[in-house]
């Protein structure tokens, strides 16, 4: 059996990092941990704390935040405080609170932590923004994934359409480009490609030609 690998995996929101990272590890027999789903845990528990969106309030909110992944017969969960919150992180009120709250240092020392613990093992695909440059700088293998915004929006919007949901193309749109410009421009672990990691511009790819790129680099890092 080949040696298990520290993956990372960066990149803006809807290029389709946690679709491909969930089908390369369930294919190499790898752990997936998404850094996101935590980041939007501590967000839900601002929110449901009713406290205002600012720094100080959401140190407060998130001051003693239980957070945990789990993989429950094949399914990726996530739990805050003991609860799972797998379904309500995805609301788009936590889509739209979560870049204000990973911009605080306190949340992103806490968490960053958590995901260093959760990687030692090996044998682990991690997506988020700031993997390969501050949570794993020695990833044996790092990846930073993109897609043009139309096109992120546009898959973003055909996911929410198959759940039912009554979307407009446009403002999925306006609310990744914010998100991009947030986490992209915040003082702290910004969105940024690490020196040494490999750009992948899934605008014109197909998920399997995705998860094959993958796939091959990581045999090859
Ligand atoms: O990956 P996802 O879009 O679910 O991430 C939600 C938000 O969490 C991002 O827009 C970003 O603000 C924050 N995040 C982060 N660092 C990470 C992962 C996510 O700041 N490693």
């Amino acid at each position: 059996m080949s040696e298990l690998k520290v993956v990372a995996v960066d990149g803006p929101a809807g290029a389709g990092k946690s679709t491909i990272s969930k089908l390369v590890a369930g294919r190499l027999g790898y752990t997936y941990i998404d850094t996101g789903a935590m980041y939007r845990a501590v967000a839900l528990k601002v929110l449901e704390s009713k406290l205002p969106l600012e720094d100080e309030e959401i140190m407060i909110a998130a001051r003693d935040v239980d957070i945990d992944l789990r993989n429950e017969d094949g399914v990726n969960k996530t739990y805050l405080d003991g609860r799972d919150v797998s379904t309500e992180i995805r609301t788009l009120e936590v889509s739209r609170s979560v870049s204000k709250v990973a911009a605080v240092g306190f949340v992103r020392e806490r968490l960053t932590e958590l995901q260093r613990s959760m990687a030692k093992r090996g044998g682990v695909i991690m997506d988020g923004r700031d993997i390969g440059t501050v949570v794993l700088p020695d990833a044996d293998v790092k990846i930073f994934l993109t897609a043009s915004v139309a096109e992120r929006a546009r898959r973003r919007y055909d996911e929410l359409k198959a759940k039912g949901l009554d979307v407009e193309l446009g403002s999925i749109e306006r609310d990744i480009a914010a998100r991009d410009k947030l986490d992209s421009e915040r003082e702290i672990a910004p969105l940024k490609q690490a020196d040494d990691a490999i750009l992948i511009d899934s605008t014109s790819m197909t998920i399997e030609e995705v998860a094959d790129k993958m796939i091959e680099l990581i045999n090859r890092g």
